[in-house]
């Protein structure tokens, strides 16, 4: 997707802006150019027309195909007279990876924000990051799985040191490079951010991440979860705080401790309307799960009494969160084949190769790999051989990934089935095969039958 790209000059020095644009399906219209001191002119407009990814009603993000938005624009040089003024994208990020490997439409993708660091506090926002990474990663599935996971950090300095305080009794605002506050809606522990403003910024770069985590440098005990972003002091327990947020913004889990408000919401993943009902019910009789009252409403019951990390900070993640985690970061990956041979559709003949191999995506995990033709299983393993198989139709395979993680999967995120190859072989000339039965056991039959088919 490309980024609006902006020819902004006359700046005497680095710095930013609030922009505010519009667009359409004919283009982006600056509207506006609002840098530290006054309004400045616009000087530019931009195409290619530009969908904007823009944070969806109930979490994920959405493509919009016009509308208004504002957000900042950074730049490192003075433009000047005499050199070209620099185009510069919307906003200018530079995400530095910290943590895996893959490209970000295939991977689970984490974006560590920093608000209220100056830029001389961005040496101890890195380690703020890489405190919550550290965190993060101790905790299974992501400690089994970190490999699926990316974890980018997005050096952006404030103007400001700390980040605002709505709950004052007189408001302290401080300009930060992503508005953070405390006091938001009413409550002295929410931290809110600019959230149209990260999307935008953090999508332009990584237009596939999964979730915005902020930290904020600020002593102060707060913190969001939200499902596109979370936010979190770096304050005393602010890594438990930010793992906690991580839940929500990365997995969609619902906090297991209670509000103190009567209903329901619409039932998270981790938290149910009553013992009968439970999603988890698999998990029944597994150390401590069951059916407990209170989570986030008065009405819905949690896994654990005690032991989720979305109920308390000092506690791992209950089996149903951990699950859950399991269903987000295999769901990114495209497939759980790394590859077959022969290909998916290759007729398997007589003539042959008749044998067929899957690798998963990653063979150092377990898996268990099924091969049917049709609804009959004829195989289990890494690789068949139907020589002599006597056996026509089309054969898939499913492969599964064994993990004490998971009880069941009915989102398919740990399995999948693939096929299929056209499959037409008899039993070997003079060997005697059965027509029926098993074909792999027919050696014992009557000499003489002929091809059922052919
Ligand atoms: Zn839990």
């Amino acid at each position: 997707m490309p980024a609006i790209a902006l020819l902004l000059t006359g700046f005497a020095s680095a710095g930013s802006a609030l922009v505010t644009a519009r667009w359409d399906d004919a283009g982006v219209h600056v509207i506006d150019v609002v840098e530290g001191g006054g309004r400045l002119r616009p000087r530019g407009s931009a195409t290619p027309p530009d969908p904007r990814w823009v944070s969806a009603p109930g979490g994920g993000i959405a493509l919009r195909r016009e509308g208004l938005g504002r957000w900042r624009v950074a730049w490192a040089d003075a433009p000047s007279s005499s050199r070209p003024a620099a185009a510069l994208g919307v906003p200018v990020l530079a995400p530095i990876p910290l943590h895996g490997t893959g490209p970000d439409d295939a991977r689970l993708d984490l974006v560590i924000l920093g608000d209220g660091y100056q830029e001389a506090e961005l040496s101890r926002f890195s380690d703020d990051a890489d405190a919550v990474l550290t965190a993060l990663l101790s905790l299974e599935p992501w400690a089994r799985h970190g490999n699926l996971l990316n974890v980018w950090r997005v050096d952006t300095a404030s103007t400001a040191s700390g980040i605002s305080h709505a709950e004052f009794p007189t408001p302290l605002i401080r300009e930060t490079a992503w508005s953070c506050s405390y006091g938001c809606q009413g409550v002295d522990r929410l931290i809110c951010c600019d959230e149209a403003g990260m999307v935008e910024a953090v999508s332009a770069q990584i237009p596939a991440f999964d979730a915005i985590l902020v930290l904020v440098n600020d002593p102060a005990y707060g913190g969001a979860g939200g499902f596109t972003y979370a936010a979190a002091t770096n304050g005393v327990d602010g890594v438990d705080i930010a793992v906690h947020e991580v839940g929500h913004a990365l997995v969609g889990l619902w906090d297991e401790y209670d509000y103190g408000l009567a209903g329901t919401g619409d039932l998270g993943p981790n938290c149910a309307a009553d013992a009968s009902s439970v999603p988890w019910a698999s998990w029944e009789g597994e150390v401590g799960v069951g059916a407990f009252d209170g989570c986030s409403y008065d009405d819905l019951v949690r896994p654990t009494e005690e032991g989720c990390i979305m109920r308390t900070l000092d506690g791992d993640y209950c089996p149903v969160c951990r699950q859950e985690a399991m269903y987000a970061i295999f769901d990114k990956l495209p497939t759980l084949v790394g590859s077959t041979d022969p290909p998916i559709g290759t007729p398997i003949r007589d003539k042959g190769p008749t044998a067929v191999s899957l690798t998963p995506f990653d063979p150092a995990l377990p898996w268990t790999i099924r091969w049917q033709v049709g609804d009959t299983v004829v195989g289990e393993g890494e690789q068949i051989d139907l020589a002599c198989a006597d056996v026509e139709g089309n054969l898939s395979a499913t492969l599964t990934l064994v993990s004490e993680f998971v009880r069941d999967d009915p989102y398919g995120a740990t399995w999948e089935s693939v096929g299929a190859w056209p499959v037409d072989v008899g039993p070997c000339s003079g060997c005697g095969c059965s027509s029926g039965g098993s074909p792999w056991l027919g050696l014992l039959a009557v000499v003489g039958l002929g091809r059922r088919r052919r």
